[in-house]
C-alpha cells in the first residue's frame, strides 16, 4: 500500500460511500486494439464513469491487474502473445484476484469459446462489436453484484458496521498514513460484559437486538463527541467496527492525548449504562474498554489490536465497566496469563492440584458438622495460584469438567479415608461450575465415586452458584434433578450476588442456601445488611432450606447470626481452609472442646 494524500482521500471517500459508489468504480481494460478500448472508454464516460486503466500489451496485463486491483476488468479473449484465457486463468489462480469481476469481450459467437470462458470463471460476456447500452447494463449489473458481495464480505449484517476484515484494512491504512505524517492512531476496543450470559438466557434474538441497540448508541455518541468529529476525514461508520460478536472497535487517527482518549472512552462506556429493552425484559450491561496507541504501544496493526485487547482483558479483570490504557505491565500480565494457561493444562497430570477443606460448624454450638472442599493449585513448590484466577481460566479453556470430576472423586476418597480414622457423620460440599452443566456427567461421576467409596449420598452436597443457573435453565434443571436422584443435597452458593435469586429458589429444589460473604462482612454495623440477612434466613426456613453463612470472621458476627437463627457457620473465625491432616486435628480438638463444654 502506498500512502500519498490523494490515495488516502480516495480510499476514505470510497469506503464512506460504500456500496452506493458504483460510478467511482475503477475499470481496467485489456485489449490489443487500443482503438476498441478508447471507444469503450468514451461510451462509459458518457455514463458517468471516470476511473480507467487501459492495457494494450497482454504480457503486462496480469501484473497490472495484480498491482491495481480494479473493481472490474474488461478482458479481450483474442490477443497475440498471451491470450485472454491465460490471463483469466492466472487471475482465478491467484488468491489476491480470484474473486475479481471479469467481463470477457469476444467476437467469437461459437458456444465452445463461451463455455471455456465460463469454465475459467468469467463473470459475464460481451459480444464484439460492443453495443453501448448493453455494455453499460452489464457493467452496472456486475458492479452491483460486486458491491453486494463487498457488503457481505466487509460489513456486519446485523449492525451494518464494518466487520473485522474491513476494520483491519482501515487500520492498516490509518497506520500507513500516520507513519508518513508522524502522527498517531489510537484504538479503543469495547467489549460487552456478560453478553454471552444474556444471549444464553434470553436467546440469540435478544442477543442480536442488544448488539444492534449498542451499536446505535455508540454511533450516536461518536457523532456527538467533539474530540472525534474534529479529527481529519472522520466518519463514524468507518471508525466504528464490530470485530467479534461482542466487541466493537473505534479508531481515532491523530488523537494521542490520554485525557482526550479517556474522555471518549468514558462517554462510550457510560452510553452503555442505561438499560436496554429486549422484548419485555429490561436488561443492564456494561462495557470494558482497552486503549492502545500507535506508535507508542505498538509498531504494527496486528500488535496494536493485540495490545488493545490485552488492555480490555485488564479492564475486565479490574471488575469490568471501566477503561484501561495498554501498558508494559499489562503486557507482562497477559504473557503471564498465557504461560498460566499452558501450565494449567498440565496441572492435573503433574499432580499440582490438591484440596483444602474448610470446616463448617453448627451456629448454636460451634460443633463441627462438615467441610467444603476448596481446590488449590501449587504451580511451583510453595507457590499457590488463587482459585479466583485459575477456576475461570479452567472454565474458559474447557478444562473444568475434568478438574471438577477429579474434585468429586478426591473428596469422596478423602471422606472414606477419614471415616477409617474415626471421623464419621460429617457432610462434604463440593463446588460445581456452570460449565460442567454442559456434559451432564456430574451425577454419573458422583454416583460412581459414592459407590466406590461406600459413602451415603446424603452426606454429600453439591454447591452451585447463581450465575450457573442464569445460563441454560433447562439443562441446569435436568442436571440438578439427576443430582437429587443420586441422593445428594443441593446448595445455592453466593446467594444474593445475582439479580434473579428468588426465582431460582422457586424453580430448583435446593436443600441449602449459602449467604454470600458480602452481606456478612458489615452485618454487625450495617442495618440494611442485617435486615437482608434476617429476611433471607426467614425466607429460606419457610421453604425448608438450611442456611449457611459464609465469611464469618469475628465473634460478634457469629453471635448475631446465631440470634438470627442461621443454621451453619463457615469462616475464618472458626477455621480457614486446611489440609486433610490439619482437618483431622481440628476435628479431634473440636471434639475435646465439645466434651469439656
Ligand atoms: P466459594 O465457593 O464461595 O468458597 C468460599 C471462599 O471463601 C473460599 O475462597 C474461602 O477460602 C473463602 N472464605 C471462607 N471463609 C472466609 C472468611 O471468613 N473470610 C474471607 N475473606 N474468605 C473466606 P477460595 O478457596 O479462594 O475459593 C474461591 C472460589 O473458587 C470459591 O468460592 C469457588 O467459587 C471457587 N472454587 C474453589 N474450589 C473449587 C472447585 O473445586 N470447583 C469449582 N468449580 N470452584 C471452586
Ligand atoms: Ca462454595
Ligand atoms: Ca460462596
Amino acid at each position: 500500500m502506498s500512502g500519498n494524500r490523494d490515495d488516502e482521500v480516495k480510499y476514505w471517500s470510497q469506503m464512506r460511500q460504500g456500496a452506493g459508489a458504483l460510478k467511482n468504480a475503477s475499470i481496467m481494460m485489456v485489449d490489443d486494439e487500443i482503438l476498441v478500448m478508447e471507444v469503450l472508454k468514451a461510451l462509459l464516460q458518457q455514463q458517468g464513469y471516470s476511473n480507467f486503466t487501459l492495457v494494450s500489451d497482454s504480457k503486462l496485463a496480469f501484473d497490472t491487474v495484480l498491482d491495481q486491483q480494479p473493481d472490474v476488468l474488461l478482458l479481450d479473449l483474442n490477443m497475440p502473445d498471451v491470450s485472454g484465457f491465460d490471463i483469466l486463468q492466472q487471475i482465478r489462480n491467484h488468491s489476491a484476484t480470484q474473486f475479481m469481476a471479469v467481463i470477457v469481450l469476444t467476437s467469437a459467437t461459437d458456444s465452445e469459446t463461451k463455455l471455456k470462458a465460463l469454465e475459467l470463471g468469467a463473470t459475464d460476456f460481451l459480444a464484439k462489436p460492443v453495443d453501448g447500452s448493453e455494455l453499460a447494463l452489464r457493467l452496472r449489473n456486475t458492479l452491483a453484484v460486486k458491491a453486494y458481495q463487498d457488503q457481505l464480505a466487509y460489513y456486519d449484517g446485523l449492525t451494518q458496521l464494518p466487520n473485522r476484515r474491513l476494520f483491519l484494512d482501515h487500520l492498516h491504512w490509518a497506520i500507513v498514513c500516520a507513519q508518513r505524517d508522524n502522527e498517531s492512531v489510537a484504538m479503543l476496543l469495547i467489549s460487552l460484559d456478560r453478553y454471552s450470559t444474556i444471549r444464553d438466557t434470553l436467546g440469540p434474538n435478544a442477543g442480536d437486538s442488544l448488539v444492534a441497540q449498542v451499536s446505535k448508541r455508540l454511533v450516536s455518541e461518536l457523532r456527538s463527541s467533539d474530540t472525534i468529529s474534529q479529527s481529519s476525514l472522520f466518519d463514524e461508520r468507518n471508525h466504528l467496527a464490530r470485530i467479534s460478536p461482542h466487541e466493537f472497535s473505534v479508531l481515532l487517527p491523530g488523537v494521542s492525548q490520554v485525557e482526550r482518549l479517556s474522555s471518549v472512552a468514558e462517554r462510550l462506556r457510560s452510553a452503555l449504562n442505561a438499560s436496554f429493552q429486549l422484548d419485555e425484559n429490561e436488561v443492564y450491561i456494561s462495557g470494558s474498554i482497552g486503549i492502545a496507541i500507535y506508535p507508542y504501544d505498538a509498531k504494527s496493526a496486528e500488535e496494536l489490536v493485540n495490545n488493545a485487547s490485552a488492555a480490555t482483558a485488564h479492564a475486565k479483570a479490574q471488575g469490568r465497566d471501566t477503561h484501561q490504557f495498554y501498558s508494559y505491565e499489562i503486557d507482562v500480565a497477559s504473557k503471564q496469563r498465557l504461560s498460566l494457561e499452558t501450565s494449567l493444562r498440565k496441572a492435573l497430570e503433574r499432580e499440582e492440584l490438591f484440596l483444602n477443606f474448610q470446616p463448617q460448624v453448627k451456629a448454636t454450638t460451634g460443633q463441627l458438622i462438615g467441610a467444603e472442599a476448596l481446590l488449590r493449585w501449587e504451580i511451583e513448590p510453595g507457590q499457590l495460584v488463587s482459585p479466583a484466577i485459575f477456576i475461570p481460566l479452567a472454565e474458559e479453556l474447557g478444562l473444568i469438567s475434568e478438574i471438577g470430576e477429579w474434585v468429586i472423586y478426591q473428596t469422596c476418597s478423602q471422606a472414606a479415608q477419614w471415616r477409617q480414622q474415626g471421623l464419621d457423620q460429617l457432610r462434604y460440599s463440593v463446588n460445581v461450575s456452570g460449565y460442567q452443566l454442559n456434559d451432564l456427567r456430574v451425577p454419573t461421576v458422583l454416583k460412581q465415586a459414592l459407590d466406590e467409596f461406600r459413602l451415603p449420598a446424603g452426606q454429600f452436597t453439591v454447591e452451585v452458584t447463581e450465575s450457573v443457573l442464569l445460563g441454560n435453565r433447562a439443562k441446569a434443571r435436568e442436571l440438578l434433578s439427576q443430582v437429587k436422584c443420586v441422593g445428594a443435597r443441593l446448595s445455592i452458593d453466593d446467594f444474593g450476588t445475582d439479580y434473579a435469586s428468588l426465582s431460582y429458589l422457586r424453580d430448583f429444589d435446593f436443600d441449602e442456601l449459602k449467604i454470600d460473604r458480602s452481606f456478612i462482612r458489615d452485618i454487625t454495623h450495617n442495618k440494611q445488611d442485617g435486615a437482608i440477612v434476617r429476611a433471607v434466613i426467614g425466607l429460606a426456613h419457610s421453604m425448608g432450606l438450611k442456611v449457611v453463612a459464609e465469611g464469618v470472621e469475628e465473634l460478634p458476627q457469629a453471635n448475631l447470626l446465631n440470634e438470627l437463627k442461621c443454621d451453619v457457620i463457615q469462616g475464618f473465625y472458626y477455621a480457614k481452609p486446611m489440609s486433610p491432616q490439619a482437618f483431622l486435628d481440628y476435628w479431634l480438638e473440636n471434639k475435646k472442646e465439645k466434651k469439656s463444654v
